[in-house]
């Protein structure tokens, strides 16, 4: 663990993946282990992790890559947090991201850009952009994110790693700091996809303080890993290799897909015609639930309070403007905007329309189908401070949004490199399948 901590801090200088480092803690945890001696049925006792910023940790510093939360200790851990810790794994620091989660690139933090440990000019991806930079960069073998429209995904495609955004409802959100609660949901960061699934045991699970969370019964995610894919049906969704795809990008799955076709699988193109709407719904929905969520930080139940501030409207006012950046104000404004009165129906109700539509999509797909093969992002990394208009930026989440919007579980896994970046697949399974996902990502890798 000292190893651990040293290594990450001294890598840090060059990538900023961390917010903090829980030294303390830390060694602490490591030493009770020492005294108990490792638990030999038990492959994560004692192996370092880090966490996002934006899940609850007693006592230390949550800060959701806020100016608003830059003095919150929680008083409890999140429900994955506690996980982590009965399954023995020592949390080494807290992981930068975007704001308030609200990001493809971690560059709306407010603890400054991380960089991609492939090239020091690249963004890591967001908004889970930390934690995938320090699994990356050999910090740890493992670390949480979350994933409210690709923030898990995303980054694991841009750092060469493995990613998987459970089924919505597999990982309590309880102790998560909400953006958009009916997309949120936790998943492991991870070099292989074997201790990928060996994360997702140790935080699955129906949890009695998240409603949302299913009381489905949870397999060993690594039971069936190394059964292969012969018989398996693959799907490849033709809107997923349209125009902004890269060339270079397009080429890895296709191969990745004949792959697939000589261990034995059927690989076939198919249709989801409405994923293109995909990000437009989003946009409505996401910021429409972020809107709602945001309302507590008021500087005087959570949040950052305005020193400046002469009256209670000016309390309010100053501290929500001092403590929030401009992405989460933009957030916040398109939220209340499609919210209002008179704008509900063409707006919200729309996009919740839509949203059913992208279900039907996928339903009707996975009656003939086990998985779904899609690139994860249109391209590789792009620069820092490349992406100045936000509309653009949102665009980068076009593939792997629609999972989100149907709840449905996607993993992204290194499939090659163009210019020396990574590229990431993204396999979609059905609902509370995270098993077959594994098996094909192991396959192929
Ligand atoms: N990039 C998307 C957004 O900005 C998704 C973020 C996420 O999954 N948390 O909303």
């Amino acid at each position: 663990t000292k190893q651990a901590i040293e290594n990450a801090k001294k890598n840090d200088k060059n990538i900023n993946a961390f917010i903090s480092f829980d030294e303390e803690n830390a060694i602490k945890q490591a030493q009770e282990i020492d005294k108990k001696g490792i638990d030999p049925d038990n492959v994560l006792s004692g192996i370092p992790v880090a966490l996002k910023d934006n899940m609850l940790t007693k006592g230390v510093l949550t800060s959701a890559g806020s100016k608003m939360l830059s003095n919150f200790k929680p008083v409890i851990d999140g429900t994955a947090v506690e996980k982590m810790k009965e399954a023995g794994t020592i949390n080494i620091g807290k992981t930068n991201m975007d704001e308030f989660a609200m990001g493809s690139s971690t560059e709306t933090s407010y603890y400054g850009d991380t960089k991609n440990p492939w090239n020091l000019d690249k963004v890591p991806g967001g908004s889970s952009g930390g934690s995938a930079s320090a699994v990356a960069a050999g910090d740890v073998l493992a670390a949480l994110g979350s994933d409210t429209g690709g923030s898990i995904r995303q980054p694991a495609a841009f750092n060469g790693i493995v990613g998987m955004k459970p089924t919505y409802g597999r990982v309590s959100r309880w102790g998560l700091i909400a953006f958009a609660s009916s997309f949120d949901q936790i998943g492991p960061m991870t070099r292989t996809v074997k201790d990928n699934a060996v994360v997702l045991n140790a935080i699955s699970g129906k949890d009695e303080h998240d409603m949302t969370s299913s009381d489905k019964e949870v397999p060993d995610f690594t039971a069936n890993i190394d059964k292969g894919v012969k018989g398996m049906k693959i799907a490849l969704p033709k809107e997923y290799f349209g125009e902004g795809v890269d060339e270079d990008v397009k080429k890895a799955i296709l191969s990745a897909a004949d792959k697939y076709r000589e261990m034995g699988a059927t690989v076939e193109e198919v249709s989801l015609p409405n994923s293109k709407y995909g990000v437009a719904a989003y946009y409505i929905i996401a910021p429409s639930e972020a809107s709602s969520n945001l309302q507590r930080y008021d500087g005087i139940r959570f949040g950052h309070r305005s020193k400046e501030a002469k009256n209670l409207e000016e309390l309010y006012v100053k501290s929500r403007s001092e403590g929030f950046g401009d992405e989460v104000k933009r957030r916040i404004m398109l939220g209340t905007y499609s919210l209002s009165a008179g704008f509900f129906d063409a707006y919200f109700k729309k996009a919740a329309e839509v949203r059913t539509k992208i279900i039907e999509d996928f339903q009707k797909v996975f009656k003939d189908y086990d998985l779904i093969l899609t690139p994860t992002t249109p391209t590789t990394a792009f620069g820092i401070n490349e992406k100045k208009d936000p509309l653009t930026m949102y665009m980068n989440d076009v593939l792997t949004i629609p999972a989100n919007m149907a709840g449905l579980p996607g993993m992204s896994v290194p499939a090659g490199f163009s210019n020396d970046l990574p590229i990431g697949m993204q396999l979609i399974g059905k609902p509370f399948d995270e098993q077959t996902i594994y098996q094909a990502a192991y396959a192929f890798e």
